[in-house]
């Protein structure tokens, strides 16, 4: 089967019924663009940042980090390449920034931690936007957002960032802005949100995690933390529904969109794109080629009946079985 979903990579990922899912993915380290252009993509959905800077061994200067993001950027032109901005803090630390916390997953943490320091966040808009100025395909999007005034705050930073770089006689355009919805309480601010920013792409790990108050990295509770709990669902399907009626693409770039169900069902609720990990591009294109959107939108109604995320698993991988 493998051979032929390998076969299946450079066909679009569109629904027998000719909805197309734009397959994104997502990367960090250096990458090689040209292999993973060989299969049919949308673009990069998520480049966390975070992970060049944890190999180094001082925060990267503006020229090493313009040299990172422009690799990425030039490997995949003309096709968007979303780059989020420094998300440590949490479980993801930098060697020369060591930050101690009794619960660091609700500490200083992603937009926290560079809205407090901007000298190391304007260095890095500064360098995402000259590696882009002649490209065109930046996207800027910013991690850990619980209030709207944050997102002000890194929107007047970016536009200083761009004002600055007019001044040095770089001109570049403002990039597409979109905020992470990754903390419960962007939930119920998506209206705020969204006269602010272009596009929302949705972490379903931390939102997993902050959603169901479960470590996601903590082996003692890890049989509570679960993707397709009910509470999920739901809070995944208004979300979709509140972007379609603000008119706003939002994406999923969490461990979810990687699993061929719960693609088929984000796809159902309306997501725009899905983001994944390269090695979950050619199951996910497999389970989009072979299931309408009209049996997927099934399937989602009958699973939002469901009480348990048992009885979820349990509908979903009969309804998979059906259609292998
Ligand atoms: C997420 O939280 O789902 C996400 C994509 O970001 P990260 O896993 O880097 O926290
Ligand atoms: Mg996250």
């Amino acid at each position: 089967l493998s051979e032929v979903l390998e076969h299946e990579q450079d066909l679009p990922s569109q629904t027998p019924d000719g909805h197309e899912m734009p397959l994104m993915v997502n990367t960090g380290l250096a990458v090689d663009a040209s292999a993973l252009l060989k299969s049919r993509i949308g673009g990069v959905g998520l480049y966390r940042t975070e992970v060049p800077f944890m190999i180094t061994e001082r925060f990267p200067g503006e020229k090493e980090q313009m040299r990172m993001y422009r690799e990425q950027l030039e490997g995949f032109a003309p096709l968007p390449v979303v780059m989020r901005t420094l998300d440590i803090g949490g479980d993801k630390d930098l060697p020369y920034f060591p930050i101690e916390e009794a619960n660091p997953f609700l500490g200083w943490r992603g937009m926290r931690v560079t809205l407090d320091h901007p000298e190391v966040l304007m260095v890095q808009l500064r360098a995402m936007l000259k590696a882009s100025h002649d490209l065109g395909n930046l996207y800027v999007l910013f991690p850990m957002i619980t209030n709207v005034e944050e997102v002000d705050e890194a929107i007047r930073l970016l536009d200083r960032a761009i004002l600055e770089l007019g001044e040095e006689g770089i001109a570049v355009e403002r990039p597409k802005v979109g905020v992470m919805i990754e903390v419960p309480a962007t939930i119920y601010q998506m209206d705020a949100l969204a006269k602010r920013v272009d596009f929302f792409s949705v972490g379903s790990n931390d939102l997993t995690q902050y959603l169901l108050a479960v470590d996601r990295n903590n082996p003692r509770v890890s049989s509570l933390y679960d993707a397709l709990h009910p509470a999920l669902l739901g809070a995944l399907q208004e979300l979709a529904q509140d972007a379609k009626r603000l008119n706003k693409p939002i994406s999923l770039c969490g461990e979810l969109a990687g699993d061929p169900a719960g693609a088929l069902l984000l796809m159902a609720m309306g997501f725009t794109s899905l983001s994944m990990n390269a090695p979950s591009l050619p199951k996910v294109r497999a389970a989009i080629r072979r299931v309408t959107l009209a049996d997927a939108q099934t399937l989602l109604k009958e699973i939002m009946l469901l009480d348990t995320p048992a009885l979820v698993h349990e509908h979903l991988n009969q309804r998979l079985d059906e259609w292998q």
